[in-house]
């Protein structure tokens, strides 16, 4: 089959035991590429010459690694455009997103080039006299990182610089909706100054060759973002092989907008957390808590900006909102809009399926109020185009609204009250917060994660991923007295 990507495997191209199609989003009748499913043989060769390159690569000297995360880093910068272009034509984010993601990628390789430099240890004199103990990091060892569809290219990145930054050889797979990304950046990686089969790239379904990798004893740790379910999965998997693990999953992120706030700040700050990425994001804001005091005003003005985002192919200039990645999720957030509707809350605009030029999988914004924290649109996530207004009577029960979740990613206030933002700030149960900040956007230098049902396992990012990417040694060494 002609333009068949391949999978990386022991350091090799090669074709798989299937082959998917992957189509573009905004225009059914684009056919982004052919790409192989990698088999089970092809896993377990991998994963075993992926545990020889290690040692390689744990050997090489730390400028040599450097070296190599800093030119993967400075690739996908300088082709932001090209490859933000392709992002965005299997993923249906808008031209703008698909470059920043990849630009942001590459930045996590140039942050990881410079931490091969800093990798500190502790030294520290023993209880027993004349024996000094040295604690230092060791790499972990086999990493498998399974990232998602949405952030194809930037999560792959926060999980594939920290592992290799510290020493780890890689088995990347990625979600079966955005190949072409993870072809284009394994090619960048591929190239470089590395190991013989260091890094791999395994596409393939996530029930056959993402379970199979995860049940591998031959794996040392799994990094995952996704949703709850499969984490839960691949959490059971890994307890099974004692496997270190890391993973991100669901949220049901909450702005509280106060009834002091800036209300055009509060509704752009909204717009663009709910919508941005067509609301698939993990840190989308799908709930909106909301002060009696200012509530009208805010729903007015929210609805209005609501309708005016620009629906369309994700290529086309002034596009807001790209289509839905899939029929499947198209059709699971078109079921939320029903389920709202039938727990009582009124949506105010959007939530339809809408026509194009091309045939695509477009869907009109959509806004509900009148809700309660109670109901199932606002205690599961739908990451769909999708937010719900709870109305409060004031600070207090914004915050306990807030906090009441499974979940705890990001979570956001909107106040010019200096105490009711640092209240909130050390109070809201979320592994991230922001004040007067929108509660996607997050940096690659500082931790990223939440807590209850969104995360599990160490923090991803900054010098946090430090923490799971090693594995610490202690050494105790008695000098003896010099003759
Ligand atoms: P899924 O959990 O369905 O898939 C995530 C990845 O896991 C994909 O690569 C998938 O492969 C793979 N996978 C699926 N089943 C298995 C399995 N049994 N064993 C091993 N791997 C498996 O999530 P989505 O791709 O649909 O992504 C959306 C979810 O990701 C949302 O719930 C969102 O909240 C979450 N997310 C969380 C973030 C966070 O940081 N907290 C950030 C971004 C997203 P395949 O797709 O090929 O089947």
């Amino acid at each position: 089959m002609t333009n068949l990507k391949h999978n990386l495997i022991a350091g090799e191209w090669v074709a798989g035991e299937a082959e998917i199609e992957n189509r573009n989003p905004s225009d059914l009748s684009d056919l982004v590429g052919m790409f192989a499913q990698a088999s089970a043989v092809q896993l377990s060769d991998t994963l075993a010459q992926a545990r020889i390159a290690q040692a390689e690569w744990a050997a090489y000297g730390i400028e040599r690694k450097q070296a190599v995360l800093m030119a993967i880093g400075n690739e996908l910068m300088a082709r932001a455009e090209e490859l933000g272009t392709l992002l965005s034509r299997e993923e249906g984010k808008p031209l703008a997103e698909g470059k920043g993601e990849v630009f942001r990628a590459g930045q996590f390789f140039t942050y990881y080039a410079a931490e091969t430099l800093r990798q500190m240890g502790d030294t520290a004199d023993s209880v027993r006299a004349g024996v000094e103990v040295d604690v230092r990091r060791e790499p972990v060892g086999v990493v498998a990182v399974i990232s998602p569809w949405n952030f194809p290219t930037a999560t792959a990145s926060w999980k594939i610089a920290p592992a290799l930054a510290y020493g780890n050889a890689v088995v990347w797979k990625p979600a079966n909706a955005t190949p072409a990304s993870a072809v284009a950046l394994t090619e960048i990686i591929e190239r470089q100054d590395l190991p013989k089969g260091l890094f791999s790239l395994v596409m393939g379904s996530g029930r056959a060759i993402g379970q199979a990798l995860v049940e591998s004893p031959q794996l040392n740790a799994i990094s995952f973002t996704g949703s709850v379910p499969v984490g839960k999965g691949i959490a059971r998997a890994a307890v099974e092989n004692l496997t270190k693990v890391q993973m991100e999953m669901g949220s049901k992120n909450a702005l509280a907008v106060m009834d002091d706030a800036d209300l055009d700040l509060a509704v752009s700050l909204a717009l663009g957390g709910a919508f941005g990425g067509t609301g698939q994001k993990c840190t989308a804001s799908s709930r909106l808590v909301v002060h009696e005091g200012i509530h009208d005003a805010f729903v007015e003005k929210l609805v209005a900006g609501a309708n005016a985002m620009v629906v369309g192919h994700a290529l086309e200039d002034g596009t807001q909102i790209g289509p839905v990645v899939s029929e499947g999720q198209l059709g699971e957030n078109l079921d939320y809009v029903s389920v709202g509707k039938a727990e009582g809350a009124e949506l105010l605009c959007g939530g339809e399926r809408v026509e194009r030029a091309t045939r695509g999988y477009f869907m009109t914004p959509g806004v509900f109020a009148g809700t309660t924290n109670d109901m199932r649109i606002n205690r599961e996530e739908m990451f769909a185009p999708l937010t719900a207004v709870i109305k409060v009577g004031g600070y207090d029960e914004a915050l306990a609204v807030v906090n009441d979740t499974e979940f705890g990613l990001t979570s956001g206030i909107v106040t010019r009250s200096l105490a009711r933002a640092t209240h909130f700030r050390r109070n809201a149960q979320t592994g991230c917060v922001m004040v007067n900040l929108p509660t996607a956007g997050t940096d690659y230098h500082v931790p990223f994660g939440g807590r209850g049902h969104s995360s599990y396992g160490p923090r991803e990012q900054g010098t946090y991923a430090a923490e799971f990417y090693t594995t610490v040694k202690t050494a105790y060494i008695a000098a003896g007295t010099p003759d």
